[in-house]
């Protein structure tokens, strides 16, 4: 991609109203624009790095045998009457009549949904389990709306969806999940928590977050240094610097942090109250063990740049880079290069524009793309190669350049 047609340009100032970090790197480096409060487009460089996330979401759930599906987003009322969610959940809802009167919400989340799904297409116990899975949008009527993309009144989320016939699938299921979310994270890069919570309009169980430490986090989270015990405070009892209930030896700690999943079991509540029932080995009718699964992904482009920049702009990994390199060309230069970074591969960012060096390198440390490379007329045939994290170039020939970024 050429930086030149690329939309939109970079701006030197952050928007008036933007507090948090995230909201000024992210508008300023172009990767969203705010239409109103709680609402984003996502620009082309941030729809790369959203793709990134979800690929390496997708391939985790379809490693857990999990399946794709799009729900859609408008509801008919009468639905989310069956759980008494219609009244329960209302200040969440976007709740709204069409022109016969008729009621309907805008997706808040798919429980009811995906249920009404299921039963149209469960018959006997050989058909469990099954789990699926979307990407898609979510509105909720948010009263705080106000942290950037950390927190939307329309955002992006995974939401996955799992039916089981016992109570032991259901808890092997769930902690499968626990297991893929930690990937997730690992392979992103993220350093996470697992704390316990409350279920809020969702359950009055005990479900799991999968939370990030930042100072920009809306939540406080306790957890232990020693070992995997962590509780949120909506739920803890004790008091930081108390010894580990789990492990006894750690002490625990309080930290400011920002929850990107959530994962709820719900027993055999909602399949009661909308009649999702199976036929079982012994011939008697029975209701599925069912969970819900949240991964916000928006929201994690939004954690990762409060807790991922510096002074400059937002530093990327590879992993979730919207560019794999930011080729400079000083002095009409790079053309040449260009072409056979792309031959190779490599999804590069060309830096073409009829601009100064150092407003180029500005705009490089802003996007935070984690490989920079420089061609100039002073470089003659080798290339300038600098990392966003570091202050050391090193001057290479391509093939060794090659090297380093198939590394
Ligand atoms: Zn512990």
């Amino acid at each position: 991609m050429k930086q030149s047609i690329l939309f939109p340009k970079t701006l030197k100032e952050a928007p008036k109203d933007a507090q948090s970090i995230n909201h000024k790197l992210l508008v300023r480096a172009g990767f969203i624009d705010q239409l109103m409060t709680g609402s984003w487009t996502l620009l082309p460089m941030g729809i790369r790095v959203l793709n990134k996330i979800n690929n390496i979401i997708r391939e985790e759930m379809n490693s857990i045998g999990a399946q794709e599906v799009l729900m859609p987003l408008m509801h008919p009322k009468n639905i989310w009457n069956e759980t008494g969610r219609w009244d329960s959940a209302k200040e969440v809802m976007y709740q709204f009549k069409d022109s016969r009167d008729k009621e309907f919400t805008l997706s808040f989340t798919h429980e009811e949904i995906l249920l009404d799904l299921i039963r149209k297409n469960l018959k006997t116990y050989r058909d469990l389990p099954i789990a699926l899975y979307h990407f898609s949008t979510k509105f909720r009527n948010e009263l705080r709306a106000k942290s950037g993309i950390l927190r939307g009144r329309e955002f992006l989320m995974k939401d996955l969806y799992s039916v089981h016939s016992s109570q032991k699938d259901f808890w092997d299921f769930y902690e499968k999940v626990k297991i893929a979310y930690s990937k997730i994270f690992e392979k992103i890069g993220l350093t996470f928590k697992i704390t316990e919570a409350a279920g809020g309009v969702f359950t009055k169980n005990i479900t799991h977050e999968f939370q990030v430490i930042s100072p920009a986090g809306e939540d406080t989270i306790y957890y232990c240094p020693k070992c995997d015990w962590g509780q949120n405070n909506e739920i803890f009892e004790g008091k930081k610097g108390e010894v580990c209930p789990k492990c006894k030896k750690g002490k625990i700690l309080e930290a400011k942090s920002i929850e990107v999943g959530n994962i709820f079991p719900f027993g055999t509540w909602y399949s009661e109250r909308m009649k999702v029932y199976f036929t079982d080995k012994d011939g008697g009718k029975k209701p599925v063990y069912f969970g819900s699964y949240g991964f916000g992904t928006t929201r994690l482009i939004g954690t990762w740049v409060e807790v991922s920049h510096d002074k400059k702009g937002i530093i990327w990994n590879r992993e979730i880079s919207p560019f794999d390199v930011h080729l400079i060309g000083i002095d009409k230069k790079g053309e040449n290069i260009y072409k056979k970074l792309k031959e190779e591969g490599i999804d590069v960012l060309f830096d073409d524009r009829d601009v100064s060096a150092g407003e180029k390198f500005k705009d490089a440390d802003l996007i935070g793309i984690p490989v920079r490379l420089v061609v100039s007329t002073k470089t003659k045939d080798l290339i300038e190669y600098k990392e966003r994290t570091s202050e050391e170039i090193e001057v290479l020939p391509f093939d060794k350049i090659l090297k380093k970024l198939n590394r």
